[in-house]
Order: C-alpha cells, then structure tokens, then sequence
C-alpha cells in the first residue's frame, strides 16, 4: 500500500511531538496524574488472577500513553454485586432526587466538553469538530429524559375487566443491574448515552467500554459521580469482549450492546441462555438515494459529511449511493472534487481546524484499505482515494470514491466501516428502491428529493429503521424524542424516545378486586353464571366499556 506524500495534507501541530521514550506528548490537560486516576477506576485487579494490562496508544502517533487495567472474571462479579448493593439505595431514592443528580450532570458535562473532547481523540482519532459533538450527544440524552422520565415512568391505571369493581396498574420498576457493552467510534457518546437512562429508571450499570477509547469513558462516569451519583452505582470493567463478556452477561439483568452484528449474535445467544432481555445496535450497509429532482448544492455537502463524517466510521453512515441518470455524471464530478478538498484538510491535531480525521486504528484502516483494494482488483473504478496517508498518522486513509462495484466484492455487501463509498446510477425508482432493500442490514438510509411528498413515498419503501429525508443522517439520530434503532441483522430494540428508557425497566401489573365479582358464587350453577358472563361481554363491547 502506498502512502500518499509530497505534503499535501495538513501539517501535524507542534504539540503533538512526541518525547524521545517513544511516548506520546499530549495536550497540557491531559496530564498523567489525570490518566492514572482515570485508569485507577477500572474495577480491576481485586479479585482473582491479575491480567496483564492493555497498553493504551495515541492514535495520532501510533505512541503509548499509559497502562489500562483488565478486569478478571471475579473482578466483574464483584463489580455487578457492588452495582447491585448500591442499586437497591438508588432505587428507593423518589425519581425527582435521581433527576437532580443529572441535573447537575448536564451542566458538569457541557463545561468539561474539552478535556472530553481530547480523551475522545486520544483513543479514537478524530477531529477535534467531531468529537466535541461528540461530547454534546449525552448532554442532549440528559436533558431529554429530564423533561420526560416523570411521564414515561409514572404508575399507568389502567382499568381492570370489570369496569369500577376491579384496577389494573401497570407500574415500571427498574431492572437491576444493567449492562453497558460498547463500541470504540462514538466510545463516549454511546457508553453513557446508554447508561444514563438506565440510571434515571433506578439500574446500577456495569460499563464495559472498548479498550482503546476507555479514558474519555471513565472521565464521563467521574463527572457523573461528581454530580452526585452514589458511589459503587455505575461500575466500569475493562477487558477483552470474548474474556469478560460472558461473565458480565451471567452476573447482569439486561444488556445494551452496539457494536458488530457478529458480535451481537453472540450477546444474544448469552442473554437467551441467562434469560434476561438484551437490546442490540448493529451494524449497517446504508443507502442513499438522491432522486431525480433533488438539488445538488444541497446533496453534495450533506453527501460528503453523510459518508465521511467520523472518517466513515459511524453506524448510520452512507456506503452505497444511488444517483438519478439525469444527475449522475454531475453528481460523481462534484462529489470526487469535494472528496479531494475534504482529503486535504487531514489533519492530527487537537484543534479545530483539521475537518478529517484518523481512523481509530491501524488494524482497522488495514481492513478498510482491504476492502478497497479487492474491488479494485476486481475491476472497480477508485475515482479518489484508495490510499493510507501515513504522512498524517498511522492510521489515516484517504476519503475514497469508487463506482463499478459488482456483487462479488466484499465492499458490495459487507459494512466496510471507513471513508469509502460507491456511487451507482439508476434509472428506474422501483429498482433503486429494490436494490437499496438488497441488503441484510436495516439501519439507516437517506433520500434526497426537492418534492416532499416524493421523497415520502420512496421513503415509505425503504426497509431501514431510520430513514432521514433530505439529511444523511443526524435529524434522525438528534431526535431523542423518537425511538431510534435497527431493522433486520441491524438490532433488536431501540435507544431513545420512551422505548429507549422502559427497556431498563420491567413492567409489574398489580389488579386490584374490590368486590369478589370474578369467581363463581358458591352454589351458584355453572350455566347460569355462564350466561350472566356471555351478557356482560355483550353489553361491555355495545357500550365500549372494554
Ligand atoms: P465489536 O462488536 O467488535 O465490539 C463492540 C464491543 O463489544 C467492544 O467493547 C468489544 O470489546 C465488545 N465485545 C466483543 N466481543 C464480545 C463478547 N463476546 N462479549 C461481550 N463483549 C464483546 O464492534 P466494534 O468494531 O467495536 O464497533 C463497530 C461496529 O459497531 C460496527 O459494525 C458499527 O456499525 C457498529 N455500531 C453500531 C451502532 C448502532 O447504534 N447501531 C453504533 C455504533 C457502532
């Protein structure tokens, strides 16, 4: 694989030098005191056999910048029985005292978005844009749950068989003891987005973040503690997903996973066989369709962020694009062109000016890089791209435009996760409709249109469980009102919206009979309480009673 040299991206900041140990030199926030306390929460080392730590890397530099504690399967039991002690406090806490804690929360977490921000790039490599979005993304969560908890958690009456004479109450307790498992491209949004309304419906958490983006979770779960979470309540395990998943999935009440859909299977299998409810946020293959009278100078800016945004590594982001005849030669022009000016703002650095960032990994850019190289070696065309950008950091790879893409490539159908997309032209709206449901995945697609009610019907169509009309797709993710998840091999359940916080919770029926109406009277013949039964349904259906 070549790199691409000659100084045409960005140069690196000063700053980001590194010492001549060969470790990483961070910004001034980022002290070592700082990571040693952060790693010093990981429930690790306790109990059980010592693991050997995980070395944690600046993904700008490729350079250690500390040791991370991994967590042995007795370390995670005593972490779920700690979570479990200090849940049945919390629990008895009336929810307004819960919601101050997160009132408190929302203002701690928007002041540190900074030093958020930074521990986010450190692990992860993005832009320093991207990641203080990032950070704004639990805010947002707090504050909707904050507005809604009251609603979504209040005791419903919601009547008994026989109208005045029986109740039925549905009420919505907490679960106990939730499990957290989360990914590394959103590692902070994602790790307490999730736990944070599974704390509002009383759960303790056990938190198991990624490895490589671990430091920006734990200082997340230290400002919550800050704003007065009772200590022990949400715990945070470290460790290889094969080596402390199962134990946290046997020692747990519910687990919300994202992550891959091969990974998914197994936390679904695990939670089957443990018989507790699990919620999963998969993988995507997402399209984009820009139909034939949608606006260019529109599409063409929300295309590139849609594909490139968090150098294509998030969940909903466009892969496939499919481009009306009459737009299509227009649309490849423009958007390769703006490919090329995206590539040249690289940059790392942790500051705002860079608009594209690394990849969180070299292993990972490796198999984006594969995914490219078998479709050019199958014959597809790389308009742009196609190549590492090792000049900028290690894990870098050049946003990427390919077209000709046939069945028999893995970036057809596998999720290639990375700044890669391929455009396809079309000519006929129910075959492009066709061709964007060919596809296992369920996540997220797009569809452009100047016509409103055009864009609907073709939306109507489309088999995803997000579908953002003239957006890529942050209307739909922004909207924590509205439940938001997977269809297909892409998830089971949803976060957000009133599903996202009674998923924590079970719902108990407790019925109430005021007067013995329902069992037979003694001595009573069974055909006469028969008819009596046969009337009264007839008359509760005529009158709409039940
Ligand atoms: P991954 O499945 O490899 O890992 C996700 C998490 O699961 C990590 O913390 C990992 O350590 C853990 N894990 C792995 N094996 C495990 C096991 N056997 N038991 C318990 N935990 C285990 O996914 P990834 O590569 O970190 O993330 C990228 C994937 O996540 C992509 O497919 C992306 O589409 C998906 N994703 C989905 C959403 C969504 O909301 N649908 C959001 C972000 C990412």
């Amino acid at each position: 694989m070549t790199a691409v040299t000659g100084g045409k991206w960005m140069e690196r900041s000063a700053m980001e030098t590194t010492t001549q140990d060969g470790t990483a030199t961070l910004p001034p926030r980022i002290t070592k005191a700082l990571i040693d306390r952060l790693t010093g929460m990981v429930a690790a080392g306790a109990a059980g056999e010592k693991r050997e730590p995980y070395e944690m890397i600046e993904v700008y530099t490729g350079k250690a910048i500390g040791s991370l504690p991994q967590s042995s399967p007795e370390d995670v039991v005593a972490a779920a029985a700690n979570a479990r002690a200090a849940q049945r406090e919390w629990a008895s806490w009336p929810l307004s005292r819960r919601l101050a804690v997160f009132e408190k929360a929302h203002e701690l977490l928007l002041a540190e978005h900074e030093t958020i921000a930074e521990l986010i790039q450190i692990g992860n490599g993005k832009t320093r844009r991207m990641a203080v979005e990032e950070s704004c993304d639990v805010p947002m969560v707090v504050s909707h749950y904050l507005k809604v908890a009251k609603r979504v958690l209040k005791p419903v009456r919601r009547g008994g068989p026989m109208p005045i004479i029986t109740t039925s109450t549905e009420q919505h307790r907490p679960k106990g003891v939730v499990a957290v498992i989360s990914p590394w491209n959103f590692p902070y949004a994602i790790s307490l987005s999730d736990s944070v309304p599974a704390l509002i419906a009383g759960n303790g958490v056990v938190l198991k973040p990624d490895n490589k983006t671990a430091l920006c979770v734990l200082y997340g779960v230290e400002l919550l503690y800050k704003a007065g979470l009772p200590r022990g309540l949400l715990q945070v395990v470290c460790g290889g997903g094969p080596d402390v998943g199962p134990t946290i999935i046997e020692n747990v009440d519910f687990v919300m996973f994202t992550g891959s859909t091969a990974t998914g299977r197994v936390i679904g299998e695990l939670a089957g066989r443990n018989l507790i409810g699990c919620s999963l946020e998969l993988g995507g293959k997402n399209p984009m369709i820009v139909l034939d009278d949608a606006d260019l100078d529109d599409v063409i800016p929300n295309a590139v962020f849609a594909v490139y945004g968090n150098s294509g590594q998030a969940c909903m982001h466009i892969e496939r694009i499919y481009v009306a005849d009459r737009l299509y030669d227009e649309f490849v022009r423009r958007f390769v062109a703006a490919a090329e000016e995206l590539g040249a703002k690289a940059g790392a650095r942790y500051d705002y000016t860079p608009e594209f960032g690394s990849l969180a990994s070299v292993d990972h850019m490796e198999k984006v890089a594969a995914h490219v190289e078998d479709a050019r070696a199958k014959g597809a065309t790389v308009h742009t791209g196609g190549v590492p950008m090792t000049d900028v950091g290690p894990a870098f790879y050049a946003p990427t435009v390919l077209t000709g893409v046939t069945a028999d490539m893995l970036h057809a159908t596998m999720e290639t996760f990375g700044p890669v997309a391929t455009i396809y032209r079309y000519s006929d709206e129910r075959d492009v409709i066709r061709q964007a449901n060919a596809t296992t995945y369920g996540l997220n697609a797009s569809v452009w249109s100047k016509d409103l009610a055009h864009a609907r019907r073709v939306a109507d169509r489309i088999e995803a469980g997000n579908i953002n009309i003239n957006d890529g797709y942050v209307t739909t993710y922004s909207s924590k009102g509205t439940p938001s998840g997977g269809v297909k091999q892409s998830g089971v359940g949803a976060r957000h919206g009133d599903a996202g916080l009674l998923k924590y919770t079970d719902t108990v029926n407790v019925g109430v009979q005021k007067i013995q109406v329902m069992t037979a009277r003694a001595r009573q013949p069974f055909d006469k309480q028969l008819r009596q039964t046969l009337m009264t349904l007839r008359l509760m259906r005529k009158l709409r009673i039940r």
